[in-house]
Order: C-alpha cells, then structure tokens, then sequence
C-alpha cells in the first residue's frame, strides 16, 4: 500500500549530525526512523520534509530555516535516482510514473516568516507547500496549545482555549490561502483552529495530531474539532508518538506505542469525522520510539492491523495516502 506521510522531522537530524562534523547521518541511508531505502521498504509514495525551528534555541529562526532548505534540496539532488521534490500534484503522479518517490517541502514554525508576508510569498518560490502555524511557542501569528494566554506552560490535559491567531495570522493564513499553501493546524491552540475555520474556505490539516477523545494530549483534536476539520475538507495525520497514542500517558514514566492504539484512534475518527478526513503523519525523528512501527519500513504492519480492524479497500487507501493527496490536488495550484 502506498504511503503518503504528512510530517517528518528527518532533515533537521541531518544537519543536526553534519553541524557536529559527521557524515553518516544521509537522507539515502541512516540511523533515523526515515530513509530513502526504509521509505522504499514501506512502499512510500510521497513524504513531507519540514523544517523544524525551535525558537527556544534559535536566536536567528529565519537563517536556520534556509540552512536546513539548503540540507533538503543538497540530499535531494544526490539522491534524484530515488526521490525529486514535488511542487505540483502532477509531479507526485509523474515522479510515480518514473517510478520514483515524491518528497514535500514543509515549515514548521510560522515565526520563521519573522511576521512579514513577503517572505511567505519567497518560501512559497522556494517550493515550501505546507505550514505549521505554531510550534510550541507564541509568535507573530498566534498562540499554541502548549502556551497559556499569559505566556505560562498549560497544564497536562488543559488547552488554550482563549488566544488563537493575531490580526496578521489571519492575513497571513489567508494569504497562504491565495498562494496554494496548506495551512496546517498542528500544535496551533484550540482558539487558533477555531480562528482559521472561521477565516479559511480551502481543505486545511493538522499534519501531526490523534484524538483527544482517546488519548487526552492536547496536542491531538477534540471531536468537535475533528467534525470541524472533516466539513472543512481537511486532513489530520496520524502521528505514532507514543505520549499522544497512550490513553494513559499522564499515569505513566514511559508511554508505549502499539499498532492497536493506533488503530483506536482511526477507528474513533472515522466514526466522528468519516473516514475521508484521516491521512498519515508519522512525526518520526521528531518523537520518541514506538514500539510497533520502528521506522518507515514498518507501514505494512499498519494496514494489516487496519484489514483486521475490519476497514476496507477504500478506507485503508484513503488514510494511507488518497485522502492527503485529494487534498493537495484540491489547495495547490
Ligand atoms: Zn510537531
């Protein structure tokens, strides 16, 4: 079954390990959850690549951002026999019919726009087709969840319900909008997901997120959230973190991660929201090790495990990779 994965965290670790001077750490083959022969293993059909900016640790969040484009598109071009970047959905069914794998440019972290809509525009040009608003702090346009109104840390199981996108959020998502960008809603307070279906007409995801009816992290969706997303046309991907999946992440030192947990998930969404509004969004190398679903070589486990839950051909399809690539098709130009 082909695999479309909304959110990854592999390139950051790339030029986490080239910054330290070493050179095993490539995108063709390494130690992470995701490389191009574990995504060939797995049947992948498309990966997004994010650029993930801590803002706690970057006092230069703009210039880390470029560095870590120039890491992408540098493994890119050693690695054209397996993988070309995708701008277009054309070029992930022509880069399938040369029989090669499509990768997706992604950001995570809008601070990187350092609050000026021109640079949008230039990330766009860049080939970047989805954006993380937030990560886990407050920038230019909006609060996380992970941040009370005050600026303080939430507490466990409790969300921001109170501030969401700023004025230039709002500009800046409706300009992504007009672009052809993917907003993406991930890590964005609840206040801010109601901001951008209230200001959004186009199908949005929440790249990385589960249910929170299931597992109460509110890094994942409440059901109200989850219908929203679903009328929206929008797509949540599964994300295998562990402290996300486990029901019982708050009792324990160490979640752990299960193929059933994950098929739990599924199953409550697509009872809530259909089975249309659910894709895939590992975050691996980005979280800590589930114990089912290793690396990318792993997603065959998946869709047994999704057979034997009873869901069908087309069900099993769509969360795999037609409903993010119908979205795609439907919010890029
Ligand atoms: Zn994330």
């Amino acid at each position: 079954m082909k695999v479309a994965d909304m959110h990854c965290d592999t390139i950051s670790e790339i030029l986490y390990s080239k910054k330290k001077g070493e050179d095993i750490r490539t995108l063709r083959k390494n130690d992470l959850n995701i490389d191009l022969e574990k995504m060939q293993k797995g049947d992948y059909l498309v990966q997004n690549f994010a650029l993930f900016v801590n803002l706690g640790k970057r006092e230069r969040p703009f210039e880390w951002c470029m560095e870590l484009a120039d890491t992408y598109y540098e493994e890119l071009e050693k690695n054209q026999d397996l993988i070309k970047p995708a701008f277009t959905y054309e070029d992930i069914l022509n880069n399938q019919k040369e029989g090669k794998m499509s990768a997706v440019l992604t950001i995570e972290e809008g601070g990187v726009l350092l609050g000026n809509p021109a640079f949008l525009r230039d990330f766009y040009r860049l080939g970047v087709r989805m954006l993380t608003v937030t990560w886990n702090y407050q920038n230019e346009l909006g609060w996380p969840n992970a941040l009370t109104p005050g600026g303080e840390r939430t507490k466990p199981g409790v969300p921001n319900t109170e501030s969401g996108l700023t004025p230039l959020g709002i500009e800046m998502i409706q300009e992504m909008e007009r672009l052809g960008m993917v907003i993406d809603v991930s890590h964005l307070s609840d206040a801010g997901f109601y901001d951008v279906v209230k200001y959004t007409k186009k199908p949005f995801v929440a790249s990385h997120s589960d249910a929170r009816a299931i597992c109460p992290h509110i890094r994942n969706l409440t059901d109200d959230m989850i219908r929203r997303l679903a009328e929206h046309g929008g797509v949540m991907g599964m994300n295998y973190c562990p402290e996300f999946l486990d029901p019982d992440y708050m009792t324990k030192e160490r979640a752990v991660g299960t193929i059933d947990q994950i098929v739990q998930h599924i199953l409550h969404i697509g009872k809530v929201g259909g089975y249309g509004c659910i894709g895939l969004g590992s975050d691996f190398d980005g979280i800590s090790p589930h114990r089912d679903l290793k690396d990318a070589s792993f997603m065959p486990m998946l869709e047994d495990a999704l057979w034997k839950a009873g869901l069908g051909q087309e069900e099993i399809e769509g969360i795999f990779y037609k409903n993010v690539l119908n979205l795609y098709k439907e919010v890029w130009k």
